[in-house]
């Protein structure tokens, strides 16, 4: 068990802005606002604990979030929500309070989770948006990556974070085509359920989502996230 209060007491200790957009279970979901310094900024969008037991998604918004971030607010502006089930953070599960599967629910309306993820972006356009997750499986890193038009960037991004740790060797990617070793892509087969793909169709040119093993140390898991998110905001300065 995970409390919910500690990490919101983690977050209000880092005194930045964010606004409440939905409660479940009694527990406010926040959305945090990093205003560009440009009149022109590219908005960007991070999600998290979308699956309550991938802590390292959470943990890799909070360093986000608590790290200087000067350099890229003079291009970005960043939309952020870092715990969107908290029901499966507190609980160390994957699906929410009745035991569904957030991240195959947005093409539905009874899913209070993703409904309160839709309402929040609904006047929304972004340039990328990054979800965070983990796979139990998987030895090394992957991730998953959505274009609407132009090239894919994953196969650079797995280049540069390599250095954090090893890419994932076998077949990670559910049911869709891999690109390059440990890119796949958001298969359009998949719908709009997954939030990436939601997205990707509604409200970002781009997604990514990354996935860190569970079996890497936090602070690993942590820094890859990251990596991939730095490494993917270069493209779009
Ligand atoms: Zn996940």
């Amino acid at each position: 068990m995970r409390d919910y209060a500690v990490l919101l007491k983690r977050l209000h200790e880092l005194n930045l802005p964010y606004n409440i957009i939905g409660e479940v279970t009694n527990c406010p979901i926040y959305l945090y606002h990093l205003e560009s310094l440009s009149s022109n900024p590219i908005y960007i969008l991070i999600t998290g604990g979308v699956h309550g037991d991938e802590p390292a998604g959470v943990e890799a918004v909070l360093k986000f979030l608590a790290r200087d971030n000067t350099e890229l607010l003079e291009h970005f502006s960043f939309n952020i929500i870092p715990c969107i089930n908290p029901y499966g953070y507190v609980h160390d599960k994957r699906e929410n309070s009745k035991n569904v599967d957030i991240n195959r629910s947005f093409e539905k309306e009874d899913v209070l989770e993703a409904v309160i993820v839709k309402e929040a972006v609904r006047d929304k356009q972004y340039t990328l948006a990054i979800d965070f997750h983990e796979d139990y499986d998987a030895k090394g890193f992957y991730l998953y990556e959505g274009i609407r038009d132009g090239g894919f960037i994953g196969p650079e991004i797995t280049e540069v974070v390599q250095t954090i740790g090893p890419i994932d060797t076998d077949d990670s990617g559910e049911d869709t085509e891999a690109i390059a070793q440990g890119v796949y892509k958001v298969n359009s087969k998949w719908g709009m359920q997954g939030l990436a793909p939601y997205l990707l169709h509604k409200h970002s040119k781009h997604v990514i989502i990354t996935e860190t093993p569970t079996e890497w140390k936090l602070d690993q898991r942590i820094a890859l996230h990251l990596g991939v998110l730095d490494t993917a905001l270069t493209y779009f300065k």
